[in-house]
């Protein structure tokens, strides 16, 4: 193991304008979070960026998990030593024969951010680059396409000597955006919709609607794996709100009103989403959307839909395509889930022909005739149950029931 140090670097570029020691805390926050299962790390802030001594921890299980840290930009691990020339001559030659084969080719790229260093980075280049060609004899020099770029970071507090650069997740730290309610159904886009706000600095509250008993025990431990699956990106517990939706369906299908039928439920679903974002703190609605998936995605359907709130609609996937938002789910790893063949409270109500098209007037007029409907949304949300779900424990319920109103 030749790395002793990672370097971890995040967004100087997006944080114009914005509170940076406070984004800077956010970061070292959820860095330490996400790495707490290994102790004997200790973390140094610098500037934009942070420095991890692995205290002879082996790198490759931190990269898994900084990779999915949201707001880093990209990491490496490095070999950290004083701002000595021949102690970072020896520090890259060290690092050039402890790479798995010797390769063909190479060129030091050195940077000199601390200026008082007695050597220019083009000095170093060559002090450096001739003291690696000395020692091994097949290695030739390349500056257009070498197969190692050999990175010389000469900052003041130490030198950085280091070959990769991996790309982290982007986006802001967990929850440095405020906080919004994610509309999680256990299929595969509002996983990946999720995982997009939550990449924003968004943090998220789950509300899933089931229709139990004509939803299984099953279609609900779906969810609660999506939802946990998200916890893990958090970094945090993540709330679940699951809302009984039963009778508000049951009830709506008596409108006879069969081509609006979405179009209602989803209104309803945003009534009762608006109260629980109230309840919790949260600033926005995060939907899985996508422009055109389906009849309730056209646009005038979500028009006359997101009437129902006066919330910001999120809506992540908006402008990808199927494919893309599958590929999003493998890799985030909630497509296996998502698949799996259970019912969704909306699928068993759904007509034969949705409307493409709704009318406002209609809709509300259709609404207004069911007296009782501001009740029922009521007794939905207080009857909503909460769990609070954390990748690795097992989900505990936590409370049952929510004491406001509108
Ligand atoms: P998804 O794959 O996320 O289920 P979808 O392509 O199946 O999306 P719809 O079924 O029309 O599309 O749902 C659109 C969005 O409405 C979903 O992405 C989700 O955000 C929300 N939604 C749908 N059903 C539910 C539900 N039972 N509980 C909570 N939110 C839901
Ligand atoms: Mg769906």
């Amino acid at each position: 193991m030749i790395y002793d140090k990672i370097i971890v670097r995040y967004g100087d570029l997006v944080m114009k304008g914005r509170n940076r020691n406070q984004f800077e805390k956010r970061m070292l926050q959820q860095i330490k979070l996400a790495l707490q299962s290994f102790p004997t790390l200790t973390y140094v802030k610098t500037f934009g960026r942070m420095t991890i001594s692995l205290n002879g921890e082996s790198f490759e299980p931190i990269a898994e998990r900084l990779k999915d840290v949201f707001g880093i930009i990209s990491f490496s691990p490095v070999i950290g030593v004083e701002n000595k020339l021949e102690d970072i001559q020896a520090a890259a030659l060290q690092l050039m024969q402890g790479l798995e084969q010797t390769p063909a080719t190479f060129k030091v790229s050195a940077k000199r951010a601390w200026k008082p260093f007695p050597h220019t980075s083009q000095e170093m280049n060559h002090l450096v680059g001739s003291h690696v060609l000395r020692a091994i004899a097949e290695l030739k020099v390349d500056v257009r396409n070498p197969v190692v770029d050999l990175r010389v970071d000469i900052q003041e507090e130490a030198t950085y000597i280091y070959n990769t650069v991996i790309k982290g997740a982007g986006g802001f730290p967990f929850g440095s955006n405020g906080k919004a309610m994610l509309l999680l159904s256990g299929g595969i886009d509002s996983p990946v919709a999720g995982w997009m706000a939550m990449r924003k600095g968004l943090e998220l509250e789950a509300v899933h609607f089931h229709s139990y008993p004509f939803t299984s025990d099953k279609a609900k431990e779906k969810v609660i794996d999506l939802a946990r699956r998200l916890s893990y990106y958090a970094g945090a517990p993540l709330k679940l709100h699951l809302v009984p939706f039963t009778e508000i369906q049951t009830r709506l299908v008596q409108a006879k009103q069969d081509n609006l039928m979405i179009t209602l439920m989803r209104r309803a679903m945003l009534r009762i989403t608006e109260e629980l974002a109230n309840r919790n703190g949260a600033g926005g609605i995060v939907t899985g959307e996508s422009l055109g998936q389906v009849a309730s995605q056209t646009l005038s359907s979500m028009n006359v839909i997101g009437r129902a709130t006066v919330l910001p609609m999120l809506k992540p996937l908006l402008m990808m395509d199927k494919q893309e938002i599958i590929d999003e789910a493998e890799r985030i790893g909630t497509f296996a889930t998502s698949i799996l063949p259970y019912e969704d409270c909306c699928t068993l109500f759904l007509p034969k022909s949705p409307s493409t098209n709704p009318n406002l007037n209609v809709v509300e007029r259709a609404e207004s005739y069911i007296s009782e409907l501001e009740q029922l949304l009521r007794e939905a949300v207080e009857r909503t149950e909460v769990m609070e779900l954390t990748p690795d424990v097992q989900a505990s319920e936590e409370t049952a029931g929510e004491d406001r109103w509108f």
